[in-house]
């Protein structure tokens, strides 16, 4: 189980603040289980519990009837009246914005699908969204503050200038200056990371990475990216091109890239790749992610699938070798992946590890399937409300 690193010390008492709402809105609801994952005494985390009680964010649940043996502990949850996200996912044929509490449960949610954009159209639809976000809480939550607007969007990005660089088959658009314009019009905090790293932040917080000090999220879309949580933080911030796992030659003759390398793992994985083969395999012509259990029980389908996993695996095992991650956290459109391949995956990589005879690495599905990358902006800044920044 990740712990988190709590510290018994003043000057970061906002820091513990906020561990211990992250701690509570993942899922922890008592003082002793909030008190043993972060490491403070029971007594530091009920000072800090009164704190965050009369600054109305926490609410007293009530108790699991069936675990009332002795003495039933109050359980703490998030108040209705905690505050709340922004998350705007920047996607190649979609726009998404949604609206999230501190639990990441989705209060609104709206989408525009792209075509022919230009700069100036896609950050009309971009503040399209984002008014009607902001409506939303105008109407409906107008005691909740507003954290911020976290934007997960497809890469390359540069965090740090808060601009979207020159994604391929994007319009042509290239160097969006997205924080600033977002933070130009709504005068709130804009935050800015690929869709791989956020997805890997809301896997992390609220999804199955809770499990793990250090995983890697692997989304399998149009392209293959990853996102590294090492030691329970991400690994990095601020980085433009790390995770780029899609990238790693696997096959040095293989066939040319767009990034000018050879046998790039996304030219054989990626998921449109795999539907067009599997679609010619069974004369489908509308299979989706969706379809992927349906089909893997047709012979020829279950080769593609396998010859996916073996490829797949190569850069895994690289990955796992390099970063010494526990898990693998499957997602994007990858986590309609049927059970016996990810297993499959997981086998493979573990046979193929340097410390294959010390540690087994896990292959699981994201909890959030192919809705990582859009929660995963919300995500960017709830981390860093949690982190006690705002
Ligand atoms: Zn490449």
């Amino acid at each position: 189980m990740a712990k988190l690193k709590g510290l018994n010390n003043n000057h970061l008492k906002t820091n513990n603040r906020g561990m211990v709402l992250r701690t509570i809105a993942g899922g922890r609801h008592s003082r002793t289980d909030i008190a043993q994952n972060m490491g403070l005494t029971k007594m530091a985390i009920s000072k800090i519990v009164g704190e965050l009680f009369d600054d109305g964010y926490l609410v007293e649940k009530e108790a699991d009837p069936t675990a009332a043996v002795g003495r039933t502990p109050v359980l703490l949850g998030i108040s209705d009246s905690a505050p709340l996200a922004i998350g705007v996912y920047v996607a190649r044929s979609e726009i998404r914005a949604l609206i999230c509490d501190l639990r990441l449960r989705t209060l609104f949610e709206e989408k525009t699908e792209l075509r022919g954009e230009t700069k100036d159209t896609l950050m009309q639809k971009i503040f399209a969204l984002t008014d009607a976000a902001f409506a939303y809480l105008q109407k409906n939550r107008p005691e909740n503050r507003l954290l911020g607007v976290g934007v997960s969007s497809i890469s390359p990005l540069d965090p740090l200038k808060g601009r979207i660089l020159a994604p391929t088959n994007f319009y042509g658009i290239s160097d969006l200056d997205v924080v600033k314009e977002i933070g130009d019009r709504y005068g709130c905090p804009v935050y800015l990371d690929n869709d791989m790293n956020a997805s890997a932040l809301a896997e992390s917080i609220y999804g199955i990475g809770k499990k793990y000090d250090s995983f890697l999220y692997l989304g399998i879309t149009n392209g293959i990216g990853s996102g590294a949580i090492l030691d329970g933080r991400p690994f990095s911030d601020h980085s433009i091109t790390v995770g780029e796992i899609g990238h790693m030659c696997i096959n040095f003759d293989g066939p040319l890239c767009f990034c000018g390398n050879r046998g790039c793992l996304e030219l054989y994985s990626d998921i449109n790749v795999i539907l067009d083969r599997l679609r010619r395999e069974t004369g489908e012509s509308t299979l989706t992610p969706h379809d992927l259990e349906r089909v893997s029980k047709k012979p020829g389908c279950a080769l593609i699938l396998r010859d996916m996993i073996d490829k797949l695996s190569v850069a895994l095992i690289n990955a796992v070798n390099l970063l010494d991650t526990q898990c693998v956290v499957v997602g994007h459109e990858g986590a309609f992946l049927p059970d016996e391949y990810l297993k499959m995956l997981e086998n493979k990589i573990n046979r193929g590890i340097l410390a294959a005879q010390y540690k087994t690495v896990e292959v699981v599905r994201s909890t959030f399937l192919d809705a990582a990358p859009q929660l995963g902006g919300a995500c960017l800044v709830l981390d860093r409300f949690f982190s006690g920044a705002n």
